[in-house]
Order: structure tokens, then C-alpha cells, then sequence
């Protein structure tokens, strides 16, 4: 299909009719944007069929990306560039009077994550599709995605987020490929034909019906499926009984309990909640995925003994993990293979990826709760931990050693041990996060299983953080080396060329310039707050954790504020400070914290003494689509986590990529950068692994010495607590005592005087123009390495084993 401008715009009115029986000037910007939508959608579909077709005909292997969280974002203007089709629709549109970036703009994000985990779910499905990799994602079709907060007197307010709405575009409803799933009931075993099997009964039984979105390579003909599952009722919508009697709230009660399952996505990043309505969520559609998968399989005829050579399974978390008891209960008790066979095809199916060490998100539930809800995979569980026990007990004669490693104990079941156990690869997301996990948290299984363990450092898509998210960069990047770097990012290499060459240094200077400006525009719209777009863009945006330490960037800009407010001509590049962060609603010092920023914000905002050196600004809900808007207007670039405890970071490579310089502790993939880049072109600070893990181990650290020796320290928390801040005393006491009292978990205090110094060695480069502009293309040029393409071509032949296939239409 070849198109042209006048046949996009002849099927834009076309489908504008079809849809909506409007022509264009009687139509809404909505209504424009869902045919756009539609049409586009439209414009994959025979890729997507054919893409399906040849899979299944040419039985290549297939990996499922299992993920509670798929952080896409908005899907057309990804869309449009895979297809390669943006200048086109863009100047039909423009013919027929119609803004593209302003449809852009209706779409609602698709927040069905929380943050980092999330977004690489959706990273990695572009780079799948974009290396003609067989590779789909499976989750949950969350009707509600992560809420939409709003700042209301500093504080964060929660809004649900309905991003279905005024409908999706992107999804095709597949209702004859519904699967059920059951929970609860009792499990009776009886002998039949010499075989031991379990019948289930007095189950409840959830329709589990599939949603599915293409996912459109770049530049090729491959459109692999994420598939989401709703759940539903069964047969009867509503009690008819209860209505009959006019008891209608009755009458619908259980509808609301089964369709809850897949209502909402839970708020929390890296902090688990142990409620029951999230393990179902997660065996939901796990099951639900698994069982699409086997009906699939068995349609190419293919013996079952050879299930794991031609599928993969992985698993994007311990979320996923009762993968694992799934897979062998549909092994054993539907297809009948013995114990020994379908753990050999389960353990070579699965793989496992490790995404933190914060023992606040290491999954475990409860024994009671477990099996009351999943009968059947409890007992399942119950084998496969009593046969790796005795593996144990076997290998090392050490009952102590038995305890600490079995999957269930102290009363719960631990997802990462089960998750472990049962896979055939066990990964961590950067060198540092890996080397931890293997002689740390998880040594005890490093050592049972050494040849399990791998890295595999994080990526980013390049497509829609560069080309995408600052198309006038990705353009000049192109006319100065060629478009190769497009489909071979580590070619942005040959950017090194014209580090120092003055002319490439001013164009990539005034781009950013001009994004800065725009953002500006933004900000003066949406806050009513002027900002100085010759000042330095310095910006944090992820999600609120005390570990990733926004209280640190704070702290130093308390600092700052109060070496101005006593010299109002201190020598300082003026500067704005952004923040972008949700906290999850049951976090009360995330939210605490955002009270903080904001109190500073107004308070440095609204001083008119210190000649607007600085500003500090709160964005509302930091979302995907915020963050392409921002970070391609930074100059700094936050990673300023506690060092171990950031397992990679994602955003860090965004902003590489886009030409900031990284503030940062050698954590998580800063390490890797600061490899990349060396150490002219990064500025580091605070402590390292070692010394972080000796105060740990040692318990040897006092904040309260640091309160007492350092008088900027002293000076700042003296004053969250007396008034000064023009809040009541009382606002951040807990925080206070978060940092004195309880001893600052995170070392906000221990790193705060390197933090200081590293900010000002910021102030000094920035001075020297050129120097700073050589740093920005090198930050540009070696992060190439970081696309999740390099992610997912390791993954799939050191893990996954899979091939990619062209497609031909
Ligand atoms: C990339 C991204 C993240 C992850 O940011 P980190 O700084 O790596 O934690 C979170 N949220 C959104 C919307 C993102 O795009």
C-alpha cells in the first residue's frame, strides 16, 4: 500500500462519515482525533494480520513479555512514526485545515504503569516489533490506569484516571477468544486410570477476555499484539432473585466483585501491598495469558514435549511469578505429563527479571490467604518447594541453609524465590544492580545456581525519546552523520566527529534553546509563572521515593536560596528547578515531601530580593507524554538515588539522549553512563557502593553529628520545623524526624556537602559555553548504547533464544 497525501485525506473524510457522519468542519478536535486514530489503525491492519499469519506458518519461536504494567503513553504520533507516515498525515491534515500536534494533545495517555518498570514493558515491546522480533506483551486491562494528581495548596490530590473515556482507538476487542479462570473452591484428588488427578469444585469462575493493541515496528512489516485482559461475568450480569425483590444494589453486587478485578491499577511503586485483590489481579491474567498461549500452540500440532522451544515466557517481575504454578498445573493435570517432564518445560520457558533489592518490594503472601484463593497452584507451590528443598538439603547438609532459601516459610510464600526456582534465567537490570543482587540479596541462590544469573542493563526506546520526543534533534543528527544511527543507534558514535566543532555545537545549543522556550510557553499558560529561559533547566522528574532523594535537590536548593537571600549579587547561573512526581497515595512522606517542594517553591517564587535567580517549579502529574515534553528541554539531568538502592534508572538515558548532563551517584546504569561518557562529561558525587553497604552493615552512621557539624545543614532543618517556610511548625516535623530522629534512612545528610559541591561545579561549567555544548554531544553520542534495541538483541539470543523473521506483505 503506497500511501499519498490525497489518499489520506480522501480516507480521513471517508472515515470521519463512516464514523461520526460529519464532515470536518462540523466536527469536534475529538472527534478528528478518534478517525485519525481509527484510519491509522486501520493503515497496520494488513501488516498485522500478515504478521500473525507467518508467525503461525512459519512456527518461529514466540516470547510473551508478562508485565502487570505497560506504561505506553499516547499511541498515534508512535504510531504514525513506525509507519513511517507523520510528514504525510501531518501535511494532508494541514491541507484540510487541521493541526496533527493538536489531535496529538486529545489522546489520553495509557498509564497502565506506575513508572520505570512500566515504561520498559513498553519500551521493549517497540523494540521487539522494530527488530522483526516474534515477542508480544500480556497484562491487564486496567479500566482505571495510575491516577491523575493534582496540586491543590501544595498537597497532592488523587483523580482517577478513566482513560477509556471517550474511548480507544488502538484496541480491538477479541470476546470468542475469551478464556475462564477460577478461583477459590477445593481441590479433591482421586485416582483415575493409574494417575493421580485433582478436580476442581465450587470454584468461582471469571471471564478473562482479551483486548488487544498492535504494536507497529519501525520501518518493517511487523505488528506484534500486546494483549490485555478484562475480567467479567460469566453468564448472569445480575441477580434476577435480589431484583425481582427491588434489591438492585444487591442484584449487581457481583458483577461489580468480579469486574473489580481488572478496575484498577495499585498506586504503589517498589512498596507492595499485600492485598488479596492484587493477587488475583496478577494469577488474573497470568492464567489467562498462559491459557491463550497453550490454545495457540496446540494449534500448530506440535507435540507438547517441544513447548519450550518454541515459546518463551518472561516474566517482568515477581508479579508474574505464579507463572511458574500455572504452567505445571496446566502441564500436569490437563495434558497429563509427568512431574519431571513439565518442569522441564516450565523451567525452560520462564525467565526472570529482577527489578529491586528494597525489601519493601519483595513480594510474599500470606499461606492462608494463598491458598484459599488459588487452592490448586498453593499445592503445586508446596511440591515444586519441597522437591528444590531437598535439592538443597542434598547439596549442602545445612538445614539453616534449607529455611533461608525455601519458597514457603515464616507463613508466606516468596514470589522471588518461587520466581527463581522455576525459571531458566535470572536477570538484573544494570552491572552494579546484578553484581548486588548475585553476591547480596539473592548470593544464597547465585551459588546453588551460578549459570542462572545474568545482566541485563535497561534501555530506552530511541525512537520515541529522540525522534519522537525532539524531532528537530533526531533531524539535525541526521543531516550531520546520515540516518544509519536511526536503525543502528550505537552509530550516534560518529556525533564524536563534531563534539568541538562550533557550528554543530550552536545547532544542538539552539534547539534545546527552542524546546526551552516552548516549555516556557507551557509553564507560563498552565502555572501563570514567567521563567527565565536563559536560565539552566535543571530537572528531577520520577516517581516520589524517599530513596531517590528529592529531598537532597531540595536541601541544596534551600541552600542556595539562603546564600542569595544574604548576598543578593552572588555570582550564580540563574536557574530553574523542575519537579515531576506522583507519590503513592498511601505514602505519607512522599506526599509529604511534595508539600515541601511546593512551600519552597512558593516561598523562593514570590521573594523578589533575590533578583529571580531561581525558581523552583512543581509539575502536575508527571506522566509519559510530560516527560517527552520536558526532557528535551533540560540542561541537568537528577539521578541522585542513594547508591544500590536505584537498580537502573531509565530516565537517566533519556535525558543522555537528549543532551543533558547527568548530576549523579554512581548508581544503578549512572555507573554505566559515567563508563560511557568518562568522567569530563558527567559529574558525580557521594558515596559509593562500598561505603553505603559498610554503614549498613556496621549501623555506624549519625545524622545527628552531621546536624551539629554542618551549619547549612543545621540552618535548613532548623527552619522546616520553626515557621520560617510560612507553614505551620508542625507541616514537616515528620520529616524532620525522618532525617534526625530516625536517622535519615538514605543518607540525604551524608551526601549533602559533596551534593552542594557537585552543583556548583555545574554553575562553573556552564560558563564556559563551549565545554558545555562538547558535553552535550558527548552525552548524545554514547547513548546510542542505551537503546532498549541493545536490551532486547541480548535478551533474545542469551535468554529468550528467539530469531527475528521478516515478514513479507
Ligand atoms: C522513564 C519514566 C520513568 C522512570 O524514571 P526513573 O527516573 O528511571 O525512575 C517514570 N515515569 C515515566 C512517565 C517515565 O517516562
Amino acid at each position: 500500500m503506497d500511501l499519498t497525501k490525497d489518499l489520506i485525506k480522501n480516507d480521513f473524510k471517508k472515515k470521519l462519515m463512516n464514523l461520526y457522519s460529519e464532515d470536518i468542519t462540523e466536527s469536534s478536535k475529538l472527534h478528528l482525533y478518534l478517525a485519525l486514530g481509527s484510519l491509522v489503525r486501520e493503515y497496520a491492519s494488513e501488516k498485522w494480520m500478515k504478521t500473525n499469519e507467518q508467525y503461525y506458518k512459519k512456527q518461529v519461536k514466540q516470547v510473551y513479555y508478562f508485565s502487570m504494567e505497560f506504561l505506553i503513553g499516547r499511541l498515534l504520533g508512535s504510531n504514525l512514526l513506525n509507519l513511517g507516515i507523520t510528514d504525510l498525515c501531518r501535511e494532508a491534515l494541514k491541507d484540510l485545515g487541521i493541526n496533527l500536534s493538536e489531535l496529538e494533545e486529545i489522546e489520553n495517555d495509557a498509564g497502565l504503569g506506575n513508572g520505570g518498570l512500566g515504561r520498559l514493558a513498553a519500551c521493549f515491546l517497540d523494540s521487539m516489533a522494530s527488530l522483526e522480533i516474534p515477542g508480544h506483551g500480556c497484562g491487564i486491562r486496567y479500566d482505571y490506569g495510575l491516577f491523575e494528581q493534582k496540586i491543590i495548596n501544595g498537597y497532592q490530590v488523587e483523580i482517577p484516571d478513566n482513560w477509556l473515556r471517550q474511548g480507544n482507538v488502538w484496541e480491538v476487542r477479541k470476546e470468542d477468544k475469551a478464556v475462564i479462570v477460577k478461583f477459590g473452591g477445593t481441590v479433591i484428588p482421586a485416582f483415575e486410570n493409574d494417575r493421580l488427578s485433582f478436580k476442581h469444585e465450587n470454584y468461582e469462575a471469571v471471564l478473562a477476555v482479551p483486548y488487544d493493541t498492535p504494536v507497529i515496528g519501525y520501518n518493517n512489516n511487523t505488528v506484534n499484539t500486546l494483549r490485555l485482559w478484562s475480567a467479567q461475568t460469566i453468564d448472569k450480569d445480575f441477580d434476577l432473585d435480589s431484583f425481582s425483590k427491588g434489591e438492585y444494589s444487591k442484584a449487581v453486587e457481583h458483577k461489580y466483585s468480579i469486574e473489580s478485578i481488572s478496575q484498577v491499577l495499585y498506586p504503589d511503586d517498589t512498596r507492595i501491598e499485600g492485598k488479596i485483590l492484587r493477587l488475583k489481579q496478577q494469577y488474573f491474567f497470568v492464567s489467562a495469558g498462559i491459557q491463550s498461549i497453550i490454545r495457540r500452540f496446540k494449534k500448530n500440532k506440535l507435540p507438547i514435549s517441544l513447548f519450550n522451544e518454541y515459546i518463551s515466557i518472561h516474566i517482568n517481575d515477581t508479579h508474574p511469578s505464579v507463572a511458574v504454578a500455572e504452567l505445571m498445573r496446566i502441564l500436569v493435570d490437563e495434558e497429563n505429563l509427568s512431574w519431571e517432564d513439565a518442569w522441564h518445560i516450565t523451567t525452560n520457558t520462564i525467565a526472570y527479571t529482577n527489578h529491586t533489592i528494597l525489601s519493601e518490594a519483595l513480594e510474599k503472601w500470606p499461606i492462608d490467604l494463598f491458598k484459599k484463593l488459588l487452592p490448586r497452584i498453593f499445592m503445586i507451590i508446596e511440591e515444586i518447594n519441597r522437591r528444590f528443598c531437598n535439592e538443597v538439603r542434598e547439596k549442602y547438609k545445612d538445614e539453616k541453609k534449607v529455611y533461608d532459601m525455601s519458597i514457603i516459610a515464616d507463613g508466606n510464600v516468596k514470589m522471588a524465590y518461587l520466581a527463581i526456582v522455576g525459571s531458566h534465567s535470572v536477570n538484573g537490570v544494570a552491572k552494579l544492580h546484578t553484581e548486588i543482587l548475585k553476591n547480596k540479596e539473592l548470593a544464597n541462590f547465585a551459588n546453588f545456581y551460578p549459570l542462572k544469573f545474568n545482566n541485563k542493563t535497561n534501555g530506552i526506546t530511541h525512537r520515541r525519546w529522540l525522534m519522537e520526543a525532539n524531532p528537530k534533534l533526531s533531524n539535525l543528527i541526521t543531516e550531520t552523520i546520515g540516518s544509519d544511527w536511526i536503525a543502528t543507534p550505537n552509530n550516534l558514535i560518529k556525533l564524536l566527529a563534531f563534539s568541538k566543532d562550533k557550528s554543530f555545537q550552536d545547532n544542538v545549543h539552539r534547539i534545546k534553546q527552542n524546546n526551552k522556550i516552548n516549555f516556557a510557553k507551557y509553564v507560563k499558560d498552565k502555572y501563570g509563572i514567567a521563567i527565565d529561559t536563559d536560565s539552566i533547566y535543571d530537572i528531577q522528574v520520577k516517581r516520589l521515593h524517599s530513596y531517590k532523594r528529592q529531598v537532597l535537590n531540595i536541601f541544596n536548593i534551600l541552600d542556595l536560596y539562603y546564600r542569595l537571600k544574604e548576598n543578593p549579587n552572588l555570582d550564580i547561573i540563574p536557574r530553574t528547578f523542575f519537579f515531576g512526581a506522583k507519590a503513592a497515595p498511601g505514602y505519607y512522606l512522599a506526599k509529604q515531601t511534595i508539600k515541601l517542594i511546593n512551600t519552597v517553591a512558593n516561598k523562593i517564587n514570590n521573594d523578589n530580593s533575590i533578583n529571580e535567580k531561581i525558581k523552583v517549579l512543581f509539575l502536575e502529574n508527571y506522566s509519559v507524554s510530560l516527560a517527552e515534553k520536558i526532557i528535551p528541554c533540560a540542561d541537568v539531568s537528577e539521578q541522585i538515588s542513594t547508591t544500590t538502592k536505584e537498580a537502573s534508572g531509565t530516565s537517566n538515558m533519556k535525558f543522555m539522549m537528549n543532551g543533558a548532563v547527568t548530576i549523579a551517584t554512581l548508581d544503578g546504569a549512572n555507573v554505566e553512563i559515567y563508563d560511557a561518557v568518562g568522567s569530563d562529561n558527567i559529574v558525580i558525587f557521594g558515596m559509593k557502593k562500598d561505603e553505603v553497604l559498610a554503614y549498613e552493615k556496621n549501623k555506624n552512621y549519625h545524622s545527628y553529628d552531621l546536624y551539629n557539624s554542618d551549619p547549612r545543614l543545621k540552618r535548613i532543618l532548623d527552619n522546616l520545623v520553626n515557621g520560617s517556610l510560612g507553614v505551620i511548625n508542625s507541616e514537616f516535623s515528620d520529616i524532620h524526624k525522618y532525617l534526625l530522629a530516625n536517622n535519615d534512612e538514605y543518607f540525604v545528610l551524608k551526601d549533602f556537602a559533596d551534593y552542594v559541591r557537585a552543583q556548583n561545579r555545574i554553575d562553573q561549567l556552564y560558563r564556559n559555553k563551549s565545554k558545555w555544548r562538547e558535553m552535550c554531544v558527548y552525552n548524545i553520542a554514547h547513548s546510542g548504547i542505551f537503546s532498549s534495541d541493545n536490551t532486547i538483541k541480548q535478551y533474545s539470543k542469551e535468554i529468550w533464544n528467539a530469531k527475528g523473521i521478516h515478514v513479507d506483505i
